[in-house]
C-alpha cells in the first residue's frame, strides 16, 4: 500500500535534550491536527526539522536523537546553525515572508541565502527521495520549501506530489519584483497538485505561471511539456471540537475553578454596560496592529459615550523578535498603547490592556469565551486561524467578529462585520456596530459562521487535499483518452515498419511534433540530425514519409524540398509527391480575406506582440508574444467575431498553437492525408501530430492507423507521448 509523506521546516514535535536525557514532546498546532489521521493512522512519514541545530546536539547522542524522532515516525533533516539563519531567518522570513505578504520594502533578496535556501531544500528533497517507495504521495507545506516538488520530481517521477502555501500568494505585479521569481516557480512546477486558501491567491499564482514561464494554462490546469498541475483553493480549518469542547468545559469550570486572567475579566466585566474587545496574533507586521490601536483610539474619541466603558484586550505573542522590523514594531506598539492608555485612563479604567507574551491554551479560551467583539486587523493574512477559534467558542451563539477583508478568512467568513484595515473610519464605525449589535442579530450570524467552521475543519481540509490528489493521479489517462505509449507497443511498430512485403506510409506533423515550439517560427528550421533521420525513414523499403505541415509551400521546399518524401503544406492546401511537383489539392477562392484582413489588423493595433500572417488561401493570426493574460481575453473576442462572420461560409477557424487561422473548410490535413491514403491504399499507416489541426488526421484516416499524439490534450489519436524529443526517440528506434 503506498504511504503518505508530510515535509514541513517543523516536525509535529518538540526536542529537548536533559542531561543526556532525549525527549520528544508532540505539538498541538492545528497542522499536526489536521494530518493526523494521514500520518499517524495510516502509514505514513513526517520529514521536517526538529527545531535543534547540530550544534546543540552533542555528538554522542546525535544517533539517538534520529531515534527518538523516527519512533514518532518522523525523520529529523539535520540543520546546522547556518542552515537556519540563512535559509530560514534569511530567504524565507527576510524575503519571500514580506513579499508574498505585499510588503517590497521589507523584502531582502540576498545571493547568500538564497544559496542556502536552494542547499536545504535540497536535503529535504533528498530526506524524501531516501525514504519514499513506489507510487508513494508527498505532502509538501509552505513557503520555506518551494523548490522541494521539483527536486523530488526529477529523480523520482513516479511520485504524486502536492504542495500546500500556507501563506498568501501575490498579484504577478508584486511578484514580477522578485529576483528568482522564476526559480521559484520552476521549484513548484514538480507538483501534481498546488493548493491555497483562496481563490484569489490560485489566481494570481496562475497569472504569474502564464506569464513568468510562458506555461498554458487552462482553466485551474498547468500544461507543461510532458504534465499537468492541478491547481485548486482548499481553505484551512480548525479542529473545531477542540475549542468547541473546550469552551463548554470553561462555561462549567467558571462556576468553581477561576484562572487569574478570568477573575480580571470578570472583575472589568461585573460593572453594568461595559464590554471587551479581543485581539490576538503574533507581533507581525501583516496582522495590522499599530493600525487596530489608532482606529480604536478614534473610535473612543468619536463615540466617547464607550469611555471607561470599553476595554481592548490585545494579546501579541513575540515573533521573529531579531529582525529589525519587527523590533520596529514593537516600540511603535509599546508607544502606542501607552499614549492610548496616558491620554484616556481613569483611576479605575485602562482602555488598553496589552500582553507581549503567548498564553496557555485555556486562558485563550478565557479570553475568547469573554469577549463581546474580536477584532482582527490584518493588513495581509494567509487565512487568519484565531478568527475561527472565536467563533468555534462561541457556544452560546453570541460574540461579534470585525474582520479585515485582508485576510483569506474573509473569504469565507461573509456574516462578519468585515473592514479596510486600512480606514480608520470604517474599523471605528464598524467597532461601534459591532458593540451596538442586537443579539438576535448577533445569533443570526454567529450561527452561520459557526457551521461554516465547524463543516470545513483542518481535517476535512486535509482530506480534501489527499483526495484531490490521488484523483489526480486516475484521472490523467481517462483525461487523455489515449494511452502512453510503452515499449511493447513500439516493438510492435518497428516489426511493422521492417517488415518488406508491405507499402507503409508516415504522416509525420513538423511543429511541435519533429521539433519544439520556438519563440521566433523561423528558428525552427530542421537540425541536421533530423534531416539525416527522415532520410533513414524514407529509405526503409516500401516506405512513404510524408511532412504535413501549416507551413506554406516555399518554407516547406527550402527546409525539406531535397529529401526523397512528399510534402504536404499550408494545412493541406498544397500537395508536393515525392520527386513530383507542387499542386493544388483543390480549387480555392480568396475574395473573403479582403473583407478578414481589415479585421484582423485591428486586434493587431489593440494586441500589443500580435500580428497577422498572410498566405494564399488563408489568413492567421499569431498571439506567441502576447501578454498571456491579454492573449486570453482577446482570444475569446477575435474567436467571437471571426465565428459570427463565417457563420453560412465555407471558411473555417483553427485553433492553432498560439495562432488562430481562417481558411477554407474544403482543405485539412485530415482530407490531405486521405487522397495521399487512397491514391497508394497503404497497408500500414503511422500517423504523428501535435495540435488540433492534426486532430483531423486522427480522425479521418482509417481506423488501422496508428497515431500518436504529442502532448496532454485529449486527442483521437490511440498513443500519446510527451514531447518531440520522444517522437524523435521513437523514429530513430525504427531505424536503429
Ligand atoms: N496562539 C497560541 N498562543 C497564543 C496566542 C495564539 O498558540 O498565546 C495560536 C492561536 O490559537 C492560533 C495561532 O496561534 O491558532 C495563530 O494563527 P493565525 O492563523 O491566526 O496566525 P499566524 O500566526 O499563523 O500568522
Amino acid at each position: 500500500m503506498n504511504k503518505t509523506i508530510i515535509v514541513s521546516n517543523r516536525l509535529p514535535l518538540q526536542v529537548e535534550i536533559d542531561e543526556n536525557q532525549i525527549k520528544t514532546t508532540p505539538s498541538v498546532g492545528g497542522l499536526a491536527t489536521g494530518l493526523k489521521s494521514v500520518h499517524r493512522e495510516g502509514n505514513g512519514v513526517w520529514i521536517g526539522w526538529s527545531g535543534l541545530v547540530e550544534e546543540d546536539i552533542p555528538k554522542a547522542l546525535a544517533e539517538e536523537v534520529q531515534q527518538a524522532i523516527k519512533k514518532q515516525k518522523c525523520v529529523g533533516v539535520k540543520l546546522n546553525q547556518k542552515d537556519v539563519d540563512r535559509y530560514y531567518y534569511g530567504f524565507s522570513n527576510r524575503a519571500l515572508w514580506p513579499l508574498f505578504h505585499y510588503f517590497i520594502d521589507y523584502t531582502e533578496f540576498r545571493k547568500k541565502t538564497w544559496k542556502r535556501y536552494i542547499e536545504v531544500n535540497q536535503k529535504f528533497a533528498n530526506e524524501v527521495i531516501k525514504n519514499a517507495d513506489e507510487g508513494d504521495e508527498v505532502w509538501v507545506h509552505d513557503y520555506q520549501l518551494m523548490l522541494v516538488p521539483t527536486m523530488v520530481k526529477k529523480k523520482r517521477p513516479d511520485l504524486s506530489i502536492g504542495f500546500f502555501l500556507h501563506i498568501p500568494f501575490p498579484s504577478y505585479e508584486i511578484f514580477r519584483t522578485f529576483p528568482v521569481r522564476k526559480e521559484i516557480l520552476e521549484g513548484l512546477m514538480g507538483a501534481d497538485l498546488i493548493g491555497f486558501h483562496t481563490y484569489d491567491y490560485e489566481r494570481h499564482f496562475l497569472s504569474s505561471v502564464r506569464r513568468i514561464l510562458n506555461l498554458d494554462v487552462q482553466f485551474n490546469e498547468i500544461r507543461t511539456s510532458n504534465r499537468l498541475i492541478k491547481v485548486d483553493s482548499f481553505p484551512m480549518g480548525i479542529d473545531y471540537t477542540k475549542f468547541e469542547a473546550a469552551a463548554l468545559q470553561h462555561q462549567e469550570d467558571s462556576k468553581t475553578n477561576k484562572s487569574e486572567i478570568q477573575k480580571r475579566l470578570d472583575q472589568h466585566l461585573s460593572s453594568p454596560g461595559t464590554k471587551m474587545i479581543l485581539s490576538i496574533d503574533r507581533m507581525d507586521y501583516t496582522k495590522g496592529i499599530p493600525n487596530r490601536i489608532r482606529a480604536f483610539e478614534y473610535f473612543l474619541k468619536k463615540y466617547p459615550q464607550y469611555q471607561e466603558k470599553v476595554r481592548l484586550i490585545m494579546l501579541a505573542v513575540p515573533s521573529r523578535s531579531k529582525v529589525p522590523q519587527y523590533q520596529r514594531l514593537k516600540k511603535e506598539t509599546d508607544e502606542l498603547v501607552g499614549r492610548i492608555n496616558g491620554e484616556f485612563s481613569t483611576v479605575s479604567w485602562t482602555p488598553i490592556w496589552y500582553f507581549y507574551r503567548s498564553m496557555p491554551f485555556d486562558n485563550l479560551i478565557d479570553l475568547y469565551t469573554s469577549s463581546d467583539v474580536a477584532l482582527i486587523t490584518p493588513v495581509r493574512d494567509g487565512m487568519n486561524l484565531v478568527a475561527k477559534e472565536y467563533i468555534a467558542t462561541r457556544t452560546n451563539e453570541d460574540g461579534v467578529l470585525v474582520l479585515s477583508e485582508m485576510t483569506g478568512a474573509s473569504k469565507e467568513l461573509d456574516e462578519a462585520l468585515q473592514i479596510n484595515p486600512f480606514s480608520l473610519e470604517e474599523m471605528a464605525k464598524n467597532i461601534h456596530s459591532a458593540l451596538s449589535m442586537k443579539k438576535k442579530e448577533q445569533k443570526r450570524r454567529m450561527k452561520v459562521l459557526r457551521k461554516r467552521v465547524a463543516r470545513y475543519t483542518v481535517e476535512k481540509w486535509a482530506e480534501d487535499f489527499m483526495n484531490s490528489l490521488q484523483h489526480g493521479k486516475k484521472q490523467l489517462s481517462e483525461r487523455i483518452n489515449a494511452q502512453l505509449i510503452d515499449e511493447e507497443t513500439l516493438v510492435k511498430f518497428k516489426s511493422i515498419i521492417l517488415d518488406q512485403s508491405k507499402t507503409k506510409v508516415l504522416f509525420l506533423d513538423y511543429d511541435g511534433t519533429l521539433v519544439s515550439f520556438k519563440n521566433n517560427p523561423e528558428d525552427a528550421q530542421p537540425d541536421a540530425q533530423l534531416l539525416n533521420l527522415i532520410k533513414q525513414l524514407a529509405a526503409i523499403q516500401n516506405t512513404l514519409v510524408v511532412v504535413i505541415s501549416g507551413r506554406d509551400q516555399k518554407t516547406l521546399n527550402a527546409w525539406l524540398g531535397h529529401l526523397p518524401v512528399s510534402l504536404v503544406s499550408d494545412h493541406g492546401v498544397y500537395y508536393k509527391p515525392k520527386d513530383g511537383e507542387w499542386e493544388m489539392t483543390e480549387a480555392l477562392k480568396t475574395e473573403w480575406m479582403e473583407n478578414v484582413l481589415p479585421v484582423l489588423e485591428k486586434f493587431v493595433d489593440r494586441t500589443p506582440g500580435s500580428l497577422v500572417e498572410v498566405k494564399k488561401y488563408s489568413l492567421a493570426w499569431h498571439y506567441r508574444k502576447v501578454d498571456a493574460e491579454l492573449a486570453q481575453k482577446r482570444l475569446i473576442e477575435i474567436k467571437t467575431v471571426l465565428n459570427s462572420f463565417i457563420t453560412n461560409t465555407d471558411l473555417t477557424l483553427l485553433d492553432g498553437h498560439k495562432v488562430i487561422e481562417i481558411k477554407s473548410s474544403k482543405v485539412s490535413k485530415g482530407r490531405a492525408s486521405t487522397q495521399i491514403q487512397n491514391q497508394f491504399n497503404f497497408d500500414e499507416l503511422f500517423c504523428f501530430g501535435d495540435d488540433w489541426t492534426d486532430e483531423f488526421m486522427f480522425e479521418d484516416l482509417p481506423e488501422k492507423t496508428h497515431s500518436v499524439k504529442v502532448g496532454l490534450q485529449k486527442t483521437k489519436a490511440n498513443y500519446y507521448v510527451h514531447s518531440p524529443e520522444e517522437v524523435r526517440r521513437i523514429l530513430k528506434y525504427f531505424i536503429s
